[in-house]
């Protein structure tokens, strides 16, 4: 079906499509307005596209990339991102600066999980 092809194509933000925070299974969605709101501070500090590798995840996805259970991502408070041509170190950084209650840091993947979690603060690196 065509019409398919354009759900979620909705502009949330300036530089962000929902369909970016899309599941890749299902294409169901969840996004809350303060990750949204970081990841648009993060946009405009950077000056550069930020691209989401994972956003939400139907518990289905979840467990077949085997998150982990109760993941920040079944709940549109989290997401993965990859910026081209800055230093993970130099990006951590300026996450920091932004205050994402979660961060974690992936340095062989070369990516950085940020979530807006209600509880206190964490922060991991694999
Ligand atoms: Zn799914
Ligand atoms: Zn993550």
């Amino acid at each position: 079906m065509q019409m398919l092809n354009s759900i979620n194509n909705i502009r949330v933000a300036k530089d962000f499509r929902l369909s970016e925070f899309a599941c890749p299974c299902c294409n169901l969605v969840m996004l809350h307005p303060k990750l949204l709101a970081k990841l648009v501070e993060l946009r405009n500090t950077l000056e550069r596209p930020i691209y989401i590798t994972s956003g939400y995840r139907c518990s289905k996805y979840n467990s077949q990339i085997r998150g982990i259970r109760n993941s920040y991502h079944c709940i549109g408070l989290a997401a993965d991102i990859k910026v081209k041509d800055i230093n993970l170190i130099e990006l951590l950084e300026i996450c920091e600066n932004i205050d994402f209650n979660g961060i974690g840091f992936y340095e062989k993947k070369n990516f950085l999980h940020l979530d807006v979690r209600p509880t206190k603060r964490s922060r991991w690196r694999e």
